[in-house]
């Protein structure tokens, strides 16, 4: 299975403006020769790679990009101003095809990088541009060029970089509900969105990308079921949650099921194992309150946990708020060490 985000959008280029027919009047002089202007440039449209993006989330919003055209020339030889180009900010690694051939015109690897998408029509030429010897009253202009207009699809292969540990049932696609931006209403549009489990997070001003692994069951270490390829993605997370139901309903033990999970995690790859962690211990509004710390304590004890843990409710979205900044936090320092 593949974290594949796609949109596809329209790209309309402006036309080029129309060449003016004009000519000169003056006092004084009856018979002024052409001074018809020429029309500018439509605009292009242009990707333009962005750090800092991690999803195509922006264009569920946006299908369609169109920039502006080139103005008509005037008289006195004035030209029409060219319309400016546009520029549409796609994340690092976005590739860009076009739809009606299916062929990849471009992927975009690098900050800053430039991809024509789109060319702006040409300008028309304006009367003047028509003088000859033979003809010194041209009345012919050309009208611009259309700007290009083309169906375009985004792909992008979405990198973790937080991944969700626990039980099936422990609250994972809660959780992923409850704090994350990018679920609106996704079925309106022709638009693959992001996978289900798949969320964008927002801290602050920052986002970042949460993945949830559904099937990480007891045999995920020896690859059986979605457990192994969904390991495989985690590998380049920069963080994991370990998310915990604190009173299943199954009955189970939730230090025990704790357990199993991490020692799962260790045994598929001693570097998972070793990435920065946090623990959020889920379902707190099934318990009561005054019950909830010494159960809470109890859980931390006999799992011997001594990092940060969080507790929270993923259906309510009790305590979720600082559970994001902490994992925000994680994935910083990480940044920074790299
Ligand atoms: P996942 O398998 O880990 O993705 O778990 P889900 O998110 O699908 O949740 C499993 C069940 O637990 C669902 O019925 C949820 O509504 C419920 N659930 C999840 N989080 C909470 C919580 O904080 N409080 C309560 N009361 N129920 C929750
Ligand atoms: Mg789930």
């Amino acid at each position: 299975m593949r974290f594949v985000d796609s949109a596809s959008v329209m790209v309309e280029a402006g036309k080029g403006g129309r060449g003016c027919l004009s000519f000169r009047r003056e006092k004084y002089i009856p018979d002024g020769g052409p001074d018809g202007g020429d029309g500018g440039d439509g605009g292009s449209i242009y990707f333009r790679g962005q750090e800092g993006l991690n999803t195509l989330s922006e264009f569920r919003y946006n299908r369609l990009y169109r920039a502006k055209n080139g103005l008509p020339g005037e008289g006195s030889d004035r030209r029409g101003k060219s319309a400016i180009d546009m520029y549409v900010e796609v994340p690092l690694g976005t590739k860009i095809i076009d739809l009606s051939t299916d062929e990849v015109i471009g992927e975009i690897t690098l900050h800053k990088q430039d991809l024509l998408v789109a060319k702006g029509g040409f300008h028309g030429l304006g009367n003047a541009r028509f003088k000859s010897s033979i003809n010194r009253a041209p009345r012919q202009t050309s009208p611009g060029t259309p700007g290009e207009v083309r169906e375009i699809g985004l792909e992008l292969n979405v990198m973790a970089d937080v991944g969700l540990l626990g039980m099936p049932n422990a609250g994972k696609s809660s959780l992923i509900r409850q704090i994350s931006g990018a679920r609106p209403k996704v079925a309106d549009y022709p638009f693959t969105t992001l996978h289900p489990n798949l969320g964008v997070v927002k801290a602050g001003n920052n986002h970042f990308v949460m993945a949830d692994i559904p099937g990480l069951l007891e045999k995920a270490s020896e690859g059986v079921g979605l457990g192994f390829e969904f390991l495989k993605h985690l590998s380049r997370a920069k963080a994991l949650l370990h998310v915990i139901d604190i009173l299943p309903a199954d009955g189970s033990d939730p230090a025990s099921n704790y357990l199993t999970i991490e020692a799962e995690l260790k045994k598929f790859d001693d570097e998972l194992f070793e990435k920065p962690r946090l623990l959020a211990i889920n379902k707190i509004d099934l318990i009561q309150e005054d019950k909830r710390d010494k159960i809470i304590k109890d859980f931390l004890k006999t799992v011997k946990y001594k990092g940060n843990a969080f507790n929270i409710s993923a259906l309510n979205g009790m305590g979720c708020k600082s559970l994001v900044f902490g994992l925000y936090g994680l994935i910083e320092e990480k940044d920074e060490e790299e």
